[in-house]
């Protein structure tokens, strides 16, 4: 049998009429920059998000890029973040001429672990972002009272958790704004690149707005030095038919996830650990094992998908070697990245499937 980490056709097939139809009204208008399908999907991401205003972008990336940016973030500034997290968090701080601040992760959720936020802050700390990693939203009461007490912006990095919800609240607008990710294998995801920035604050939200567009208002006119990160009208049609099915999706992967955790009940597989405080959207469903690497060659020789979310945490990657944290600087970040392997989660996995993937694993380890 052959279970890939994540079978994108077999969801388009299901939408593929629609999609065609969103698409060609796109090119029989020829609105090929911004427009109505835009502008809709950022009234329908607000919606989702209980936030008041959404801005398209050209990727999760971006989205992280123009919010610091737009919150004037810059050279001598400190932005304390993850370092278990995929490379565009720590990147988007480096590249505005920020300092990431690393600080470990809480090694039940993979997290950020919010009591040891408190004694990274300096004068120089501006923004907390967080990552809601593998699709649960991180401890944000915890970072909202640290960030309050030392008058901090908080970024969510929601690029895996879209419509994930912490206490009832959306993914995304807890803190300062929230940034997620149409990357095709996020839980959203378009054909292509796309992101959006989700916020309740107004003032915020018209910096964006023009961020995304060179800092330009009026035309020909600029405020700030912005970007091209607009949003592509062909990836708001495609990601306007997914949307309103996202919930069934994310209650699919929910349902697959629950269905693992019990058939590894009592070996030595450890499941995900969901705060109650959350619901997860499992954009991906990750185990620690020992023997990892062998673990995944052997998945891989039985035809079954794996990957691992992430080798090397970012303070010891070689482009952030500059920032002086060597091995053992976070101890649960280094060991997540020794231990950690995501399994096929995706909602049209079949209960053969999935028993498959349970027996060849639960064999290995025995
Ligand atoms: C996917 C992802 C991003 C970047 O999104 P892109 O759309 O690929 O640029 C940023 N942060 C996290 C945590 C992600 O998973």
């Amino acid at each position: 049998m052959q279970v890939p980490l994540l079978d994108l056709v077999s969801q388009y097939k299901t939408i593929k009429e629609d999609v065609l139809k969103q698409i060609g009204e796109v090119l029989d208008t020829q609105r090929c920059i911004g427009g109505p399908k835009v502008e809709q999907l950022e009234r329908d991401i607000a919606d989702v998000c209980g936030c008041r205003y959404a801005v398209g972008v050209s990727s999760g990336t971006d989205a992280l890029l123009a919010a610091l940016m737009s919150l004037d973030i810059g050279a001598g500034d400190e932005v304390i973040t993850t370092p278990f997290t995929f490379f565009a968090t720590a990147g988007s701080i480096a590249r505005v001429g920020a300092t990431p601040v690393f600080v470990d992760i809480d090694p039940k959720t993979y997290n950020i672990d919010p009591s040891k936020i408190e004694a990274a802050v300096t004068a120089k700390t501006k923004v907390i972002m967080p990552v809601h990693l593998f699709g649960q939203v991180a401890e944000m009461d915890a970072i909202m009272a640290i960030a309050q007490t030392h008058s901090l912006a908080v970024i969510e990095d929601a690029a895996q958790a879209i419509s994930a919800t912490y206490k009832g609240k959306k993914a995304g607008s807890i803190g300062t704004c929230g940034c997620f990710s149409f990357f095709p294998s996020k839980n959203l995801g378009g054909i292509g690149d796309g992101g959006m920035v989700v916020t309740n604050d107004e003032t915020l939200h018209h910096r964006l707005f023009i961020m995304r567009n060179h800092g330009m208002e009026p035309k020909y006119y600029h405020k700030c030095i912005g970007g091209n990160f607009r949003l592509d009208p062909i990836q708001a049609a495609a990601l306007l038919v997914k949307l309103p099915l996202l919930d069934k999706w994310s209650e699919g992967r929910r349902k697959n996830a629950a269905y693992y955790t019990e058939k590894f009940k009592g070996s030595p597989v450890v499941t995900p650990t969901i705060n109650t405080d959350c619901v997860s959207i499992f954009n991906q469903y990750v185990i620690r094992v020992p023997r990892r690497d062998e673990l995944v060659k052997h998945l891989q020789q039985n035809n079954i998908g794996c990957e691992v979310y992430y080798p090397v945490p970012m303070h010891l990657q070689e482009c952030f070697a500059c920032l002086g944290k060597g091995p053992g600087s976070f101890p649960e970040s280094e060991k997540a990245a020794r231990e950690v392997m995501a399994l096929p989660i995706y909602p049209e996995l079949t209960d053969a499937m999935k028993d498959y993937v349970v027996k060849t694993i639960l064999d290995f380890v025995a």
